[in-house]
């Protein structure tokens, strides 16, 4: 609206300055020797502003052709780098989008334009690492973890590589060399734990956690492979009050405790487990010591007292029971656990074996991991299908597996 408006003002000022230099009376007369030019006024001014007009587009042109050479090596340059960045971005986006191909052909424009640039080099590192070229990857990582301010990336990618192919002691070296560059950091943490725990490494694994979970799991698989058993009793103590429902914990600790001479604090532990969350492995543990299947079915008996009517104390009892030749008894523990509607195919199996069928045990129990939810038959301080630590737990029955 204001450009239309300003137009036409200045049309109409030009008009009227047009008609106004048309109407001037007189003549301009020019004499040089013996030539002598003649003119109207109007004609006069027209020549005189043609004349100003050429003399100002003739010195801006030798202006120009002055300030050349660098002038056309600095529009050059700009717009190689406008190239180059425009090229980073389209790498970039291609890379989130999961398109191998155009990212890779923008990141190759985008280092002949630019050269190795951090950003560029961390484009190419993770295009190469996209598109399954290790080496590439690798070696793109490498000079970027040369750079000063952009180190860290650089090593970062170094890291996950060598974390991936399982060399620890590559993986060791990297993450000195990123604490240096950029110190405390949070995924820096979390990397050390995952490498300790590749390495076995639970003494190292312990320190770099707080989550009880997986204090519990990396205290239990210190216990295990502790050459000394106070280290080990030391060990489970830790992991049992991180997790006083984890039976590999509680039955570590008693382990421990026998094998220090304590047998007595051992069945404490024990069935203080026993109280928090009955576990096959607690009652196992428990009976371990003894010969007799009647001293198995007294310490039985024992056993689920801390937990009276809880299913697996009903097998427990009902196993020991059956090993006894106290049918009876074993009968009575084995309908008592099936009425829990908490079994998950032991007490069907102890009804059949009393009578002589065929036993065709189905154990819907097992430890799953949290995470992915993979079933494993043993417990392990890392899930072996994901690697997350501290993730598997029991399941007594699964409602997938239960019968409606
Ligand atoms: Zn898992």
């Amino acid at each position: 609206m204001w450009r239309a408006v300003r137009f036409i003002i200045i049309a109409a000022v030009l008009l009227v300055l047009a008609w106004w230099i048309g109407g001037l009376p007189g003549n301009v007369t020019a004499t040089s020797g013996p030539y002598r030019v003649e003119t109207s006024v109007p004609a006069a001014l027209l020549i005189l502003f043609v004349i100003a007009l050429l003399m100002t587009v003739l010195l801006r042109a030798l202006a120009g052709i002055r300030r050349a050479p660098g002038g056309v090596v600095a529009w050059r340059g700009g717009r190689r780098m406008r190239l180059g960045e425009m090229a980073t971005q389209r790498g970039l986006v291609a890379l989130a989008a999961g398109d191998v191909a155009a990212a890779r052909s923008e990141a190759a424009r985008a280092r002949k334009l630019l050269g190795d640039t951090p950003l560029v080099l961390l484009l190419t590192a993770e295009t190469a690492r996209l598109a399954g070229m290790a080496d590439q990857a690798q070696e793109a990582f490498r000079l970027l973890a040369q750079h000063k301010e952009m180190g860290f990336l650089g090593h970062h990618g170094l890291l996950r590589h060598s974390l991936a192919v399982q060399d620890h002691e590559a993986a060791h070296d990297h993450v000195l060399a990123a604490e240096r560059a950029y110190p405390g950091s949070n995924w820096l943490q979390e990397q050390k734990k995952e490498l300790a725990v590749r390495r076995q490494d639970w003494g190292s694994a312990l320190t770099l956690t707080r989550n009880p979970a997986e204090i519990a799991a990396f205290a239990v698989a210190a216990a295990r492979a502790s050459g000394t058993p106070q280290h080990a009793l030391a060990y489970a103590k830790k992991a049992v009050k991180a997790a006083p429902g984890l039976a590999p914990a509680v039955v570590a600790y008693a382990a421990a405790l026998r094998q220090v001479g304590k047998p007595g604090a051992a069945k404490k532990a024990l069935i203080a487990g026993w109280k928090v969350a009955p576990h096959p492995l607690i009652a196992a543990a428990y009976l371990e010591p003894l010969a007799t299947p009647l001293e198995r079915a007294q310490a039985a008996a024992e056993l689920a007292a801390a937990r009276p009517g809880h299913t697996e104390s009903e097998l427990v009892l009902g196993e020991t029971a059956l090993e006894a030749r106290l049918t009876g008894e074993a009968r009575r523990h084995a309908e008592a656990a099936l009425a829990t509607h908490g079994d998950d195919g032991r007490a069907t199996d102890i009804l059949a074996r009393l009578e002589g069928k065929p036993v065709h045990s189905i154990c819907a129990s097992s430890w799953v991991c949290e995470a992915c939810q993979t079933r494993c038959a043993d417990w392990a301080p890392a899930c072996a299908h994901c690697q997350r630590p501290g993730t598997l737990v029991w399941r007594a029955k699964d409602a997938a597996t239960a019968p409606a």
